[in-house]
């Protein structure tokens, strides 16, 4: 039975016992504080070079590169843009401004000039380290008050820099004696991942040294049966560094654990087959959607992978059929999922079947709560706490989560209640064996190949444009993508306004996720009395629409 805590609830708890967590410490130290017992094994790799940092390599350029952002006047609390395909120079820079005390927030390349400087603002950042390629989208001439490269904020280009930006090696050549002391306190930010939440629009969440600290160590710190990450392995970095999912799970779990991390730039069977081959991947952190890719592309059966040991998939649901048919291409390999949210930090449970035993999780769950953690379900409607097998909303408590949304008390105090309880937005229930299945989302939050696409900024953009009145996005299910957002607009005069010029007009705007798969004209957006669009009343015309006659 679930324990209870003193105020009666149902409290959720680990299989694995608490273990110390040694979140006293500031994040570079805590990541490499085995450095020596591996100073010359493999820390990163490129994937497209094949050049290798040490960890002492790694831990070196990481020290440059924080005296060299000091140098340029970036200092304890300042924020800095990583805005970088996965690459060495990422984790330098993320390393680096850790070890003076400065903030990383990390953003997709990808996104439009509209969408990075949306998150450069709110950050309020003075640097951006990118590739020259993307420097074209950190300008607007047309607009006089557009912040200016090497006026208002610098530019760091890890290739040939374009005019007025600098070089990677005004970091990474830096000279490592100059780091400025600072003294890290547990609960100062290090990392500025922005992400909807449970409604409205992304919002800069404030991860510390403690909560990443807190959250590594629950994946890889102990004795642990889980045997998600060892010394030995090498794990495939092919999800994206700008998400959390990969920056915690991938990235930093690697450098604590002593492990290689094999960095890829983009996603493309073809070259992810050979990397796996070549460098013997051994841990592959996976969303659905490549699942799939490893699951059905013909291709597979032409490359060695049995040096896998473990498949780990998070970021969306994972279906039982796609879980098997993975099965079949690596069946050496054990397959987990883990369920993470940005504002959770993000892990809140993992698969503990990794060493085969002791728990072996079964199809379509995704793991118990990960320990030295509380989860809880309670009824949406009375917030009530649930016992075994009823399905409600998931809550989390721990160091670990979020010390809050980035000057938005209001979305914070709605996301951790007054007992420290982190509302994720989605429902699921907890078995007999303790493991937890995610069934839906009473958030608004719409999941494109584990992408985020929040519905406001959507519908923001719907209602700017002179001919539409009213407009709701929604999610519509897909084979491939998960979900894709599919908008119901009010047109405001008459029926010129066609659904392709709403498709481009969006499409111009936002990174290519987010385009509108589908417009839906309609009289009215249903809303509550109070002015809330009813959501579910749209997912369920659409769900209706899409049912065999
Ligand atoms: P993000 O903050 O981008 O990581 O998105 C978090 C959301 O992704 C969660 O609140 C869930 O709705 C969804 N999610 C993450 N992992 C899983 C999973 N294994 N199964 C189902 N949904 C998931």
């Amino acid at each position: 039975k679930p324990s209870s805590d003193t105020s009666g609830d149902h409290i959720f708890r680990s299989k694995l016992p608490d273990i110390p967590i040694s979140n006293h410490l500031p994040l570079h130290t805590y990541c490499f504080e085995n450095l020596l017992n591996f100073p010359d094994k493999p820390c990163l790799i490129s994937g497209s070079s094949g050049k290798t940092y040490s960890f002492s390599e790694t831990y070196l350029i990481a020290q440059k590169t924080a005296a060299g952002l000091s140098n340029l006047g970036i200092q304890k609390g300042d924020v800095i843009m990583i805005l970088l395909q996965n690459c060495a120079e990422f984790v330098f820079s993320f390393m680096g401004a850790s070890m003076i005390g400065a903030v990383s927030t990390t953003a997709n390349p990808f996104y439009t000039s509209t969408e990075i400087f949306k998150q450069f603002k709110a950050a309020r950042a003075k640097l951006i380290v990118t590739q020259s390629q993307y420097v074209d989208k950190l300008k607007d001439t047309t607009n006089e008050s557009f912040p200016k490269i090497g006026e208002d904020f610098k530019v760091i280009t890890i290739d040939d820099p374009p005019e007025n930006c600098l070089h990677f090696s005004v970091l990474s050549e830096a000279n490592e004696k100059e780091i400025p002391q600072v003294s890290i306190d547990p609960d100062d930010p290090v990392a500025l991942p922005f992400s909807s939440g449970t409604t409205g629009l992304p919002k800069g969440v404030i991860l510390t040294h403690k909560s990443l600290i807190t959250s590594v160590a629950q994946q890889v710190d102990g004795e642990n049966p889980n045997l998600y990450l060892k010394h030995d392995d090498v794990v495939l970095c092919v999800l994206p560094l700008f998400h959390i999912y990969s920056l915690n799970s991938v990235l930093l779990c690697s450098l604590r654990a002593g492990a290689a991390v094999l960095l890829m730039q983009k996603f493309e069977i073809g070259a992810l087959l050979e990397l796996i081959e070549r460098h013997k991947v051994s841990v592959a952190a996976v969303v659905p959607p490549l699942v799939l890719a490893l699951a059905k592309n013909p291709m597979v059966a032409q490359f060695d992978l049995s040096s896998i040991r473990v498949v780990l998939s998070g970021a969306a649901p994972l279906g039982k059929e796609l879980e098997e048919a993975l099965r079949g291409r690596v069946p050496q390999a054990v397959l987990g999922q883990g369920y993470g949210m940005t504002e959770a930090g993000p892990v809140l449970s993992m698969c503990l079947g990794f060493a085969k035993q002791p728990f072996p999780t079964k199809s379509g769950s995704c793991g118990t709560v990960v320990r030295n953690a509380e989860l809880k379900v309670i009824d949406p409607e009375t917030g009530c706490s649930l016992g075994y097998n009823q399905p409600g909303e998931i809550c989390i408590r721990g160091s670990q989560i979020m010390r809050g949304y980035l000057n938005d008390t209001a979305a914070t105090a709605t996301t951790i209640d007054m007992e420290g309880w982190l509302h994720t937005g989605d429902i699921g229930y907890v078995d007999e064996d303790d493991e937890i299945f995610i069934v839906d989302r009473v958030k608004e939050i719409i999941k494109f190949k584990g992408f985020q696409v929040p519905p406001a900024e959507l519908e923001s953009l719907l209602v700017s444009h002179p001919s539409i009145a009213d407009a709701a996005v929604v999610p519509q299910k897909d084979e491939v993508a998960g979900e894709v957002p599919v908008a119901f607009v009010v047109r405001s005069n008459g029926l010129e306004l066609t659904e392709e010029a709403i498709k481009e007009f969006i499409a111009k705007q936002v990174v290519f996720y987010k385009k509108l798969y589908k417009v839906h004209f309609v009289h009215a957006i249903p809303k509550s009395p109070s002015g809330k669009i009813l959501r579910k009343d749209l997912r369920a015309k659409l769900a209706a629409a899409a049912a065999p006659t």
